[in-house]
């Protein structure tokens, strides 16, 4: 099956539908029972026990209850693990589930409750942890240089993003799981994709996204999902079954379903988000344009780990936060709103919206803007750009 289906294209398309056809269908089935009938007590009761611990249902026990089984769920995070290169895959009802479920696993222990997070993130993910949401998590907050100087005896978990958001800062992965000295790394990898990355095979843990952005890719899906070994998705397993984040079957099927053009999109919103990128940083009222590789790529790693330069990028502006104002305000094609990785393209202001909860050292400039490239024809997307900073 690895041999015919391998090409990542050909995977995307047919991951997680292997049965269909011995089933007689040929779209994806949407199961949405709440509960299931139980064979007899005993069974049942084993069967419950194996769920609620994170396990699968037992053959002859039925999947018990939604918030601890649903077949919809499990055959996208069945092709999502396929598209990571990883055993298995836990989807939540949004990527800070995710993100939540996966503190609360790894910091459950009474003694060893500290993370180490690499910044910049996502200003939610970056709140999450800055908060204190997730009861008795201590945080380190630092630098990718820092991270081996950050790690203590009670440290179990490493947070990093690459890209990161809102800037695209690249974090060599390997490097990071390397000075984290075997405490467990996940990525954020909502802005490659398993398209572009997968974080797992440069010895990370788990790779976490936010399957609202490109993985859904029409903007109509709030979901989340981590692909990881298979401890610790039982752990993550658990820990959803416990907490209740569970993704909706429907949520789940918007979310394999765009899966199957996934790659496809990637690659015609880089090679715009490219076109415009060059475009941006000929412009007068650009100051700066974050998009990888556009610093040279010092360290090589859109060679060793990103195999693509994506379709996300941001700009400081000359005119200061007055020019983002302007900007936001004046283009047509694309919206003012924030998230991003659907097929449309969207404009927003880091500072004010997604970043607002962020303290004020780490928060972005007050003159970024993050654009997130869409299908639409690169031409009239640069002439509304120019239209807008002009
Ligand atoms: N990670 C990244 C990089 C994001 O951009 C976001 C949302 O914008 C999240 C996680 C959180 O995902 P969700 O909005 O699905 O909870």
């Amino acid at each position: 099956m690895t041999d015919v289906w391998g090409d990542l294209d050909s995977l995307a398309v047919h991951a997680g539908r292997e049965d269909l056809a011995e089933l007689g269908i040929h779209a994806l089935p949407i199961d949405l029972s709440t509960t299931n009938p139980l064979p007899d007590i005993a069974r049942g009761g084993d069967s419950y026990e194996s769920l609620a611990t994170g396990g699968r249902p037992l053959p002859d026990g039925g999947s018990v209850y939604a918030r601890l089984w649903n077949p919809t769920v499990a055959r996208f995070e069945s092709a999502l693990a396929q598209l990571e290169r990883a055993d298995e895959a836990v989807a939540f009802s949004s990527g800070m589930a995710a993100m939540t479920a996966a503190i609360s696993a790894f910091a459950s222990s009474r003694d060893a409750r500290h993370v180490v997070a690499v910044r910049p993130l996502y200003g939610g993910t970056d709140h999450l942890l800055a908060s204190g949401a997730v009861a008795g998590v201590e945080v380190t907050f630092c630098a990718e240089s820092e991270v081996r100087a950050s790690m203590r005896t009670d440290t179990v978990l490493v947070v990093v993003e690459t890209p990161a958001n809102p800037t695209l800062e690249l974090v060599d992965i390997a490097g990071v799981v390397d000075s984290a000295g075997g405490v467990p790394v996940l990525v954020d990898n909502t802005f490659a994709t398993p398209v572009l990355q997968n974080p797992l095979s440069h010895g990370a843990a788990m790779s976490l996204h936010s399957a609202t952005k490109y993985i859904g890719g029409h903007g109509d899906v709030v979901a989340g999902v981590i692909a990881c070994g298979a401890a610790d998705a039982q752990r993550l397993r658990q820990v959803r079954a416990i907490t209740g984040g569970v993704l909706h079957p429907l949520a789940a099927y918007l979310a394999h379903r765009g899966l199957g053009t996934l790659p496809v999109r990637i690659r015609a919103q880089q090679s715009s988000a490219a076109t415009i990128a060059t475009w941006l940083v000929e412009q007068a009222a650009v100051e700066r344009v974050y998009y990888p590789g556009l610093d040279g790529d010092p360290r090589g790693l859109l060679s060793s780990q990103l195999r693509g330069t994506g379709a996300m990028l941001a700009v400081s502006l000359a005119g200061g936060y007055q020019a983002a104002v302007r900007l936001t305000s004046s283009v047509r094609l694309f919206t003012h709103a924030v998230s991003l990785g659907g097929i449309d393209s969207l404009i927003q202001h880091p500072a004010a919206l997604t970043h607002r909860p962020v303290s004020a050292e780490a928060r972005p400039p007050e003159n970024l803007v993050r654009l997130s490239i869409g299908l639409e024809s690169t031409r009239d997307l640069i002439e509304d750009l120019d239209r807008g900073l002009r």
